[in-house]
């Protein structure tokens, strides 16, 4: 997606040798026009597929998942929970994700009585690098008896293994911006 390479060139920082800061419209503010396209362009992606719910993690997640939903006739949009939370369900689906940006892990969940067996789901995230994220979803799709159709990424950092474990998976990924490299804060796309 052109538009949005030149956003990350345009916007984003380069954090340490491996972290891609985009928090003036995806991370922390929201480029709410600019999601839309996000939004439309993952239709595009995934146009011929059946789509019940849509589902991400928080927090980055539920604002893009949010947007793209109005292109799937509204489909509702779940988001897997990290935060421990006296309010929710008893009766969840749960799985642990490793976190390399926080160096540490951390258990995710929903509730039961938002996936159900036989649904098609379509994941959706802001980034892909090791692809925990992206398969701690899977596995609660997979707990669900429900059908992954597919994850799609709005910055995809092809040079961490994420890609590579979710094709060893089956799983269709879309990515809307792939880096090769960010290598001494210069960002670079395959
Ligand atoms: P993974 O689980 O694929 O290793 O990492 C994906 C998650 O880590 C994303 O949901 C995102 O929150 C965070 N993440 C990983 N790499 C980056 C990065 O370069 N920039 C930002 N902003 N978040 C990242």
């Amino acid at each position: 997606m052109k538009s949005l390479q030149e956003k990350i060139l345009n916007e984003g920082s380069v954090s340490g040798s491996d972290i891609l800061k985009v928090d003036s419209f995806l991370n922390h503010q929201l480029d709410v026009a600019f999601l839309n396209e996000i939004g439309k362009e993952f239709k595009e992606r995934f146009k011929d597929e059946k789509i019940d719910k849509i589902l991400t993690i928080e927090a980055s997640g539920i604002a893009i998942a949010s947007i793209a939903s109005q292109y799937f006739g509204n489909v509702p949009v779940v988001f897997a929970k990290k935060a421990e939370s006296k309010n929710l369900d008893k009766e969840v689906f749960e799985t642990k994700v490793y976190s390399f940006t926080k160096a540490k892990e951390y258990s995710v969940k929903v509730s039961k009585k938002y996936l159900h067996k036989g649904e098609n789901i379509l994941v959706l995230d802001d980034f892909l690098a090791n692809g925990r994220a992206a398969l701690g979803l899977k596995d609660l799709v997979d707990q669900a008896g429900a059908n992954l159709v597919g994850v799609g990424i709005v910055i995809e950092k092809g040079f961490q293994e994420g890609r590579q474990l979710l094709l060893n998976e089956g799983v269709k990924l879309e990515s809307l911006a792939i880096l090769e490299s960010i290598e001494n804060g210069t960002v670079k796309f395959r």
